[in-house]
């Protein structure tokens, strides 16, 4: 079910992104976005990915709470990010930090498959049952340390990271295909952050900074090497 108040709120959501598409448009080098990046934005319902009494601002370019001190990320980078990957129907793609499962079902718009690990417990379990509910077939989560990647499932034709990471986890360029992009946000937890492209050639990988941002850092335990294994 769709209320004018939604439907209003996405179209306000849309023409925010679009708006910043432009004001970004020098730093990015990206004039703006597919039409079918727009749409998979247009398709997800966000209200259904924030916590109960924030829907009323489900619809603003900002990130919000979604408990366990994690956020849900504005909606101009969600799209960027989703951009910036370069996937098609026919790609398989990893997403490192479920949280909501909202980035998520972004992407399962735009490729065939889309694995996602969330570290919480907790979270994981929700976003599962969100996306279940809601019908997103296509994506399929799971509790673990994506630190590592998701070797069972690799190469990818692209894996999306929504933490910050102190350095661009070695597994994770393991798990590209040759041609395939990397995008996560590297910088220390509290300090400067960039928003970078990592593309795996054949003999060697290109780095690309894209722009600043602000994630929740990537976090590493040790303990949980396996996502694969239960
Ligand atoms: N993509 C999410 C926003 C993610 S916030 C959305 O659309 O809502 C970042 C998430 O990464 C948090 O939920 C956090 O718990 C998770 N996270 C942090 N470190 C992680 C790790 N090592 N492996 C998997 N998930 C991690």
């Amino acid at each position: 079910m769709t209320s004018i108040d939604e439907r209003t709120g996405m179209r306000r959501m849309l023409e925010d992104i679009r708006r910043e598409v432009l004001y970004t448009a020098d730093e990015t080098g990206l004039p703006g976005f597919h039409e079918a990046v727009m749409a998979a934005m247009a398709a997800v319902p966000r209200a259904r990915f924030v916590p109960q009494g924030l829907e009323s601002a489900a619809f603003d370019n900002g990130p919000l709470p979604i408990g366990h001190g994690q956020t849900i990320s504005q909606p101009y980078i969600v799209a960027l990010m989703s951009e910036l990957l370069r996937v098609g129907k026919e790609s398989v793609v990893l997403e490192v930090g479920t949280g909501s499962g909202y980035q998520a079902a972004v992407l399962s718009e735009l490729v065939q498959q889309v694995y996602s690990l969330e570290l919480v417990p907790e979270l994981a379990s929700a976003a599962a049952e969100r996306l279940q509910r809601l019908g997103y077939q296509n994506v399929e989560v799971r509790q673990g340390d994506g630190y590592h990647g998701w070797a069972e499932h690799a190469p990818y034709d692209g894996i999306i990271v929504t933490a910050a990471a102190p350095h661009i986890p070695q597994a994770l360029i393991e798990q590209l295909r040759i041609g395939a992009r990397l995008v996560i946000p590297v910088g220390d937890a509290y300090g400067p952050q960039r928003l970078m492209v990592v593309t795996r050639h054949k003999e060697n990988v290109d780095e690309r900074v894209i722009l600043p941002v602000a994630f929740v850092p990537l976090r590493h335990s040790t303990a949980d090497r396996s996502p694969t294994l239960h």
